[in-house]
Order: C-alpha cells, then sequence, then structure tokens
C-alpha cells in the first residue's frame, strides 16, 4: 500500500493545528506550526475563507494524516464503518485505532505512527504469538502484541519506551514493560480517542 514520505510538518502547517506525528519534537519550540504559522507554499499565507466543503475536506484529510493513510484505504475505512451497527464517524475513528502500527505506537514501542509502521514492517513484532508485518492488520479484544525476542534489545524501541513510561499506556490497553507486550483489552470509546477531529465532518463530505 502506498504511504506520504514528505516532510510531516507540512501536513501540520497545511492543517493549521498540530498533528503530533513526529514525537517529541512536537512538544519543542523546533515545531514546524510554532515556526511558521501559515499553511505551506507559494499562496500559504494568502489563504481566504473555506466554504462548508472546504472544511469538511480539511477535516478528513487531517484525520488521513494523523493516521498516515492514503485515500483509497481511507474510504475503505469509511465504507466498512458505513455498513457496521453504529455511530459511523465513531465508528471510523474505532477503525482506525485498532490497526496494528496504532497501537504499537499507542504502548509506547514507536515515537510516531510512521515509525511504527516501519517497525512492523521489520518484522518486529507478533500478535498472539504469531509474526504479522501488515501495518493495516486490525487487532480484536483480547490480542497481544509484543516485541520477537530477536528485537528486544532493539535500541530505538528501547528509547521510545522510556519516553512512553511518563506518558503511560491508554486504558483500553494492558501494559507490561518489563515483558516488552501488552494486550488490546478492547476497543476504545470515543472519549477514549482523544483527538480534536470533528468526525461528523467526513461523514457528511463522503455521503454527498
Ligand atoms: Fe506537526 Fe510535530 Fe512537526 Fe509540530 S513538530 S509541525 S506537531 S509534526
Amino acid at each position: 500500500m502506498a504511504r506520504y514520505t514528505g516532510p510531516l510538518c507540512r501536513l501540520c502547517r497545511r492543517e493549521g493545528e498540530k498533528l503530533f506525528l513526529k514525537g517529541i519534537r512536537c512538544n519543542t519550540e523546533k515545531c514546524g506550526v510554532e515556526r511558521r504559522k501559515y499553511a505551506p507554499g507559494q499562496h500559504g499565507q494568502n489563504r481566504g475563507k473555506l466554504s462548508d466543503y472546504g472544511i469538511q475536506l480539511r477535516e478528513k484529510q487531517k484525520v488521513r494524516r494523523i493516521y498516515g493513510i492514503m485515500e483509497r484505504q481511507f474510504r475503505g475505512y469509511f465504507e466498512e464503518a458505513a455498513t457496521t451497527k453504529g455511530i459511523t464517524g465513531e465508528v471510523l475513528l474505532q477503525l482506525l485505532e485498532r490497526r496494528l502500527d496504532n497501537v504499537v505506537c499507542r504502548m509506547g514501542f514507536a515515537a510516531n505512527r510512521r515509525q511504527a509502521r516501519q517497525l512492523v514492517r521489520h518484522n518486529h513484532f507478533l500478535v498472539n504469538g504469531r509474526r504479522v508485518n501488515i501495518p493495516s492488520f486490525l487487532l480484536r479484544a483480547g490480542d497481544i502484541v509484543e516485541v520477537v525476542e530477536a528485537s528486544r534489545e532493539n535500541p530505538i524501541i528501547a528509547d521510545n519506551l522510556a519516553v512512553a513510561e511518563h506518558r503511560g499506556a491508554p486504558g483500553w490497553i494492558e501494559f507490561d514493560a518489563k515483558g516488552l507486550k501488552g494486550k488490546f483489552v478492547r476497543i476504545p470509546t470515543r472519549e477514549e480517542i482523544q483527538l480534536p477531529v470533528q468526525e461528523q465532518l467526513i461523514v457528511e463530505l463522503y455521503s454527498k
């Protein structure tokens, strides 16, 4: 599956807010949004008022960028959410949260989702004892994610865990730092997915 490989700060600047795509740097004064508070590109400083469509589009792009997903795959998630019982926007976010790369990041093994994706692709994780290297793999309640034996000394994972220790894992994940593993206890509720997004706007956009 294709992925965006360009500069991450540019994406935040385009959305006009911090999307926390990098990790520690996002909380420093080096943050791209802090340094240049306008959209990227030649006309970045002269953008006018957004139409209703523009507002909906920006919200969708924001969520796509947070999770690092290309349009086609994102649309697929939306279609799945639309045919699943529940509030479509909420189900959409829950599907995105169930992705293995997201959970690896939430557990603190990676500094951001892009790095989590790479670690998964490089075979550093087991799910329920079996090697899984598909970042979009959807976890189910009760699944156990752990670092493979050969990667237990991996310095990138160790550094990330040291930083994540202060942050703690979300309530829907049980994390065992010593065992380098975590349990995806249950699908998070909307309140637990602490993202500043209005998912209803995405539903409106795709329902046109
Ligand atoms: Fe976004 Fe982080 Fe870059 Fe700031 S440092 S612009 S939050 S990716």
